[in-house]
């Protein structure tokens, strides 16, 4: 969507709906809400910015979530596009499609998709098909024939995207079927603090519509990680705070022998990873057990957020390159190495943070790469340390 759009008061939900990208701006207060705010009005501005500090009444979400909880307030919604997307290398050379892939029998399958957009790296060629179920159901019939293809008799090659926020996708794509899990972004409440979450979901939305509200603890690990529930329960995505499975109660994958659903304790997950979802599988969906915190979770989110605002550089990037040696600080040792601000095509090592890698604009998937590289040589060279990769490298 280029322009701006607007919902008039009392206009059509069901075209609503079909911005299933749209940020969605609404407000609570039902009097402020009978106003009908103009395109470049600055209190719509202002609107949108206290949505997105998560201050006052004021709520964003993605058109797609009413479907999941529409409410009579819907009526007053406005939609806004997402931000535009910074440009995007084209492909150095076409990828040679493996033969004898079968097309896809839905509606939801693309050919050709380009997978770049849909990372927070901005950088990678297109995926052969790229399957964009919208429901559980289209889901698993999607991981189903995408596990059952084979070209040139072995198994196809067979991706699951969420934000990516964690993935360095080739410049050539992606010769396989991908998965996009976005459009499942349902959450649904149990009783007794416990959530059903599919894998598309934010995992910013299960913190501001879910913990925040309740008062939940586990904010303050979760607070301010892009990408959805799915990336986030494969990553084990957390900080020093805390991290996802340590909340989750049991989850559904998808695998080559169809689906199971796995009871979580502490032997199933570690410091970014767990033990449940191989590559390839496709975590469905979660259920979530909270516990009420006694510490005002509010202020804790506005800490961390502030934190991440002053400590981490802004821009395109997946967050942390690695992850931290035991007893040390990947950022530390690629600071102390004088790594800071080298630079390799559109691509640099933050100066503000050391184990981010920024795109500044037009960056190929070779210069980040040829970053991360040097960054292992050289902490290897002067330090002695094997720096792990955290981001998720698809050449
Ligand atoms: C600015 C910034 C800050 C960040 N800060 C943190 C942080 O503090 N802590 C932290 O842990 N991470 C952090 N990250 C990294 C990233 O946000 C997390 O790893 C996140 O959980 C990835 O989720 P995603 O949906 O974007 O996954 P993607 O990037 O789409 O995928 C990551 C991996 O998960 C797999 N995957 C995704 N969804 C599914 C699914 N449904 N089933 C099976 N596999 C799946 C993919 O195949 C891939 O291997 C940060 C990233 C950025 C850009």
């Amino acid at each position: 969507m280029s322009e701006r759009r607007f919902i008039p008061p009392h206009g059509n939900y069901r075209e609503l709906l079909s911005y299933r990208k749209a940020v969605v701006v609404y407000d609570l207060t039902v009097g402020f809400c009978r106003r009908f705010l103009r395109q470049g009005d600055r209190t719509t501005g202002q609107m949108v910015q206290a949505a997105r500090s998560g201050k006052g009444n004021v709520r964003e979400t993605r058109s797609n979530h009413l479907k999941a909880s529409p409410d009579t307030t819907y009526k007053t919604y406005r939609t806004y596009p997402l931000p535009p997307a910074p440009p995007c290398r084209k492909p150095p050379r076409p990828l040679r499609y493996s033969l004898g892939m079968e097309e896809p029998p839905f509606a939801f399958a693309e050919p050709d998709y380009p997978l770049g957009p849909l990372t927070r790296y901005r950088v990678g060629g297109p995926a052969r098909w790229a399957l964009l179920p919208r429901t559980m159901e289209e889901a698993r019939a999607a991981y189903a024939w995408m596990a059952a293809q084979r070209t040139g008799g072995a198994p196809m090659r067979r991706l699951v995207l969420g934000g990516g926020s964690n993935v360095l996708i080739s410049d050539r794509g992606i010769d396989g079927a991908v998965l996009v899990t976005t459009a499942l972004d349902g959450i649904e409440a149990l009783g007794n603090d416990r959530y059903r979450v599919e894998c598309g979901a934010e995992l910013g939305d299960l913190v501001q519509d879910v913990m925040l509200p309740n008062n939940y603890d586990g904010v303050g690990g979760l607070t301010g990680i892009p990408g959805t529930v799915g990336g986030a329960i494969y990553m084990n995505a957390g900080t020093v705070n805390g991290t996802t499975c340590q909340w989750l109660e049991s989850v559904e994958v998808a695998g080559d022998g169809g689906s199971r659903t796995v009871t979580m304790d502490a032997s199933c997950y570690g410091y970014r990873g767990q033990s449940f979802c191989p590559p390839g599988s496709l975590i469905l969906q979660g259920v979530f057990r909270f516990r009420a915190a006694k510490a005002d979770q509010r202020a804790v989110y506005e800490h961390y957020m502030q934190r991440r605002r002053e400590k981490q550089p802004q821009g395109y990037c997946c967050g942390s390159v690695f992850k931290n040696p035991p007893g040390d600080h990947a950022g530390r040792l690629l600071e102390a190495c004088g790594l800071k601000g080298t630079r390799r095509g559109g691509a640099v090592i933050s100066p503000v943070h050391a184990n981010f890698i920024m795109n500044e604009g037009g960056a190929a998937f070779d210069d980040i790469l040829g970053l991360i590289r040097l960054c292992q040589t050289t902490v290897k060279q002067q330090c002695g340390v094997d720096l792990e990769c955290e981001v998720i490298v698809l050449d």
